[in-house]
């Protein structure tokens, strides 16, 4: 019988099991992962004896998996697509962002055992629009999150958390877009997907949360013109690093932000956890990465 130590056991290299400190990301399938790749350089960027492995766990055997991990070494791991939400069940405990959004990506393991779930998309997507758009003043004008998925709904929380005085959110399938304002409260309100280029006026922040413009699909329809030139426009897909939204937002003049910075940032909290280091987003880190991308 194969135990879910074996599962994973297959899947450790031999430097794996030697290296002093393990983490990893488990998803199903996890060959697209950059995340082995960041944190792979970050480790050799400190000299820490440690591993990074991906973990590729079908999800019948999720909930299996990740109770043995701790007493296998790690430290930690990363949770991705399909796992994120039975991440979050699977914790011990489960910080107030992650409870919020109703996913975790981020797991500590702590003394005796205990696995700490956290979400740190939110922080990473602030963290990377206060690197590449230091003027973006969250307090001062409204902010639109196109889409109300599982990244929307890490940025919408973020963006209402750092006080944007009104939040509004356009999704396609209008109930979510519903829910996600009426979870949030405050300063959020739902858009219908046939008003998202009127939602754009006044507007200081535009964020892409959804997965169109992502390579193999299709672009997101969004006319800019009533966005104020000022306005920043970010874009959570990184491949390509500048989708179509960017390039129409650059030819109007609007600062525009890729996504992959999200992806380095959200990385760097687990890092710390798990391998005692603050690391920096470099750019040669952004370099190292985004040739993972394969162009
Ligand atoms: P998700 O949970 O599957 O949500 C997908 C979103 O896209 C939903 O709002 C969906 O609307 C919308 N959508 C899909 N196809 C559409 C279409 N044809 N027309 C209009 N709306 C459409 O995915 P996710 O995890 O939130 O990821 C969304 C994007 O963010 C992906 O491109 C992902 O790569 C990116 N992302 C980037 C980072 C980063 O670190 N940069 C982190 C996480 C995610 P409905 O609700 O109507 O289906």
């Amino acid at each position: 019988m194969t135990t879910p130590q074996d599962v994973v056991r297959r899947q450790l290299s031999e430097d794996a099991t030697r290296a002093a400190k393990l983490a990893g990301v488990i998803g199903w399938p996890i060959g697209h992962s950059l995340s082995p790749r960041l944190h792979g350089y970050w480790l050799r960027e400190y000299a820490i004896d440690g591993a990074y492995v991906p973990l590729a766990i079908e999800p019948e055997n999720f909930a299996a998996v990740v109770e043995v991990l701790p007493e296998l070494g790690f430290a930690g791991w990363n949770v991705t697509v399909p796992h994120k939400e039975a991440a979050l069940a699977a914790v011990s405990q489960a910080d107030d962002h992650a409870a919020k959004i109703g996913a975790v990506n981020t797991v500590v393991v702590t003394g005796g055992g205990v696995t700490v779930g956290s979400n740190t998309d939110g922080f990473g997507f602030m963290e990377n629009l206060r690197d590449q758009a230091a003027n973006w003043d969250p307090t001062s004008r409204p902010a639109v999150v196109v889409g109300a998925g599982g990244a929307a709904k890490s940025v919408a929380w973020a963006l209402a958390d750092a006080g944007v005085p009104e939040l509004r959110i356009v999704n396609r399938t209008r109930s979510r877009a519903d829910a996600l304002a009426t979870a949030i409260g405050g300063p959020a309100v739902a858009v219908p997907w046939g008003g998202r280029a009127d939602a754009l006026a006044g507007a200081g922040l535009v964020v892409n949360a959804t997965s169109l413009g992502m390579v193999g699909q299709p672009p997101l329809d969004l006319p800019l013109d009533g966005l104020p030139t000022n306005a920043v426009v970010n874009d959570l897909v990184y491949a390509p690093d500048t989708t179509e939204l960017l390039g129409q937002a650059q030819a109007r003049g609007n600062h525009t932000v890729g996504g992959l910075g999200m992806l380095l940032h959200q990385a760097r909290r687990g890092f710390a956890a798990w391998f005692g280091v603050e690391p920096a987003v470099t750019p040669a880190l952004r370099a190292h990465v985004a040739a993972g991308l394969g162009g």
